[in-house]
């Protein structure tokens, strides 16, 4: 059996016939990881489903229904910490004489003063701070084996839009700071790729062919900074 999916005020609704045991009129409509399904009795017709549908009832349960999926997603974030390939799982020890962040192979423990601390600033510049250093250990290695000219900048943003970017005009490379959830070989990659625009403006034949002579994993690499 195919489902049948309507578009109500821009999401998705699946709709699904109740069982037999559902009441003949009724209509319930249920959200489930962000994804909402709508059951209804056997003898609803269509009219009244779309009429439903398109209520303002139906439009703030959306409303609702994804503030609160939003900050289930929070909490659950806070509890986890991605650092170059891994998710970390965060423990926090509060009452610390000095602030500190421990790495494990599967844990994080943060070191606080107090449980009134603002951590996420704190672990934001320590991200920014890790990132710079492994981005500064790839322009030296890539500068030395290609002999392009280090870039006159380098900035760790908080863009979402893009991994990387190389400014040409001012030859000032920007990485986007979520790029340090990513296993070090893709911030490698990511390095040479942009060192590379320095040459090679577009990503044309030239540019791939360079790629796959310094790293010829490129490719692969392209593909797991993606995914
Ligand atoms: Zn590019």
């Amino acid at each position: 059996m195919t489902k049948e999916t309507v578009f109500v005020f821009g999401r998705e609704v699946e709709l699904r016939p109740g069982r037999p045991d559902m009441k003949s009129a009724k209509i319930a409509l249920r959200s489930r990881n962000g994804k909402y399904i709508l059951t209804h009795g056997k003898y609803v017709s269509r009219k009244a489903i779309y009429e439903f549908l398109n209520s303002e009832k139906v439009k703030n349960f959306m409303v609702r229904s994804e503030r609160e999926e939003a900050l289930r997603a929070d909490s659950r974030d806070k509890d986890k910490l991605k650092f170059l390939g891994k998710v970390c799982c965060v423990a926090r020890v509060f009452g610390a004489s000095r602030l500190d962040i421990v790495f494990g192979e599967r844990e994080v423990k943060l070191f606080l003063p107090s449980e009134a601390f603002d951590e996420e600033r704190y672990i934001k510049e320590f991200l920014t701070r890790e990132l710079e250093r492994l981005v500064e250990k790839y322009i030296d290695k890539w500068t030395r084996l290609t002999g392009i000219e280090r870039p006159a900048r380098v900035k760790v943003t908080e863009v979402k839009s893009y991994w990387g970017k190389m400014f040409l005009k001012t030859r000032e490379m920007r990485v986007s700071l979520r790029l340090i959830e990513k296993r070090e070989e893709c911030i490698d990659y990511l390095v040479l790729h942009e060192l590379a625009h320095l040459r090679y403006p577009d990503h044309g034949a030239a540019f791939h062919a360079f790629l796959d002579r310094f790293l010829p994993g490129n490719r692969a690499l392209e593909r797991l900074l993606k995914s």
